[in-house]
């Protein structure tokens, strides 16, 4: 990517090498969270259950404020630019169709984090709470993309961020509290279904971004093919095949390989969110 112009956005917070001390969710929370990971659901949405059992404390109990604003290190400030271009890009959007965009907190961690939807850690991967409006990333799960996932370059982690903002973007529209209300009236497996639209408009959203992104001149040759490499990399189909040896379709919660690489350029070609409806769609 080329983010040399790119603003770096304020609204990260940085939380990296500040302890996290006390409650959150227990053990068994976490292990949720863990196996969540590894068969590829949405930890924001596992976490969200927990929202009632862990209230939101504004800052970490060692009483020390996790410091705002674009990180100073290579990596942070990387997030922050990344962050502060898909501002500027929802930003426009929004503003044609006469809205408003409210930009999302990015929290960067390491380890653990607690967050309005209850606590994250670094096996979760990055998550978005709609109960706090913040993006959770810790950077380790960059160095995962890489190293366990094989899915190595800067537009791949900006993908990753682009994604989670599609999720903000889907609690901003309505979309989210749609789903979340729709999910507590249907089965499990119609709410995994449900889950897979949620995940696959994201990914659109993602591309949506990478489309003005590439407008605004930040993308270098090569770019769109570390997203797709690492859309493919994080479908269900290939997660499940690494970590259970077979492919279960019916526990998908984010998609096949295919389905993501497909969304993701729905939005990276149109740069259109309208073309990103995986609700109405019969088939996705
Ligand atoms: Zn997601």
């Amino acid at each position: 990517m080329k983010l040399g112009d790119q603003k770096a956005s304020g609204n990260v917070e940085d939380r990296r090498g500040i302890g996290m001390v006390g409650g959150g969710l227990g053990v068994g929370g976490i292990v949720i969270a863990l196996v969540a990971y590894f068969l590829g659901f949405d930890p924001g949405t596992v976490l969200n259950v927990a929202e009632q059992v862990a209230p939101q404390r504004p800052r970490q109990q060692d009483g020390r404020e996790a410091p705002k604003g674009a990180p100073s290190d290579q990596m942070g400030r990387f997030v922050s630019k990344v962050l502060g271009s898909t501002e500027d890009v929802w930003g426009k959007i929004f503003q044609q169709s006469n809205k408003q965009y409210r930009p999302p907190m990015l929290v960067l961690y390491d380890g653990r984090v607690r967050s309005a939807c209850g606590m994250g850690q670094a096996a979760t991967g990055p998550f978005y709470c709609s109960g706090d409006e913040k993006l959770y990333i810790d950077l380790a799960f960059f160095r995962d993309l890489q190293t366990r996932f094989r899915a190595p370059g800067d537009f791949a982690q900006a993908y990753v961020i682009a994604h989670e903002v599609g999720h903000h973007v889907q609690k901003l529209t309505g979309t989210f509290g749609k789903m979340e209300a729709a999910r507590a009236r249907v089965s499990p497996a119609e709410s995994k279904r449900l889950s897979v639209r949620m995940e696959l408009q994201a990914d659109c959203y993602a591309g949506v971004w990478g489309h003005h992104a590439g407008t605004m001149k930040q993308l270098s040759p090569g770019d769109v093919a570390e997203a797709l490499n690492a859309a493919t990399a994080i479908g269900d189909d290939r997660l499940q095949q690494q970590t259970q040896g077979r492919v279960v379709p019916e526990s998908f919660t984010h998609g096949s390989s295919e389905q993501r690489v497909r969304w993701f350029m729905r939005g990276m070609s149109s740069g259109r969110p309208k073309q990103c409806d995986t609700f109405s769609t019969g088939s996705l």
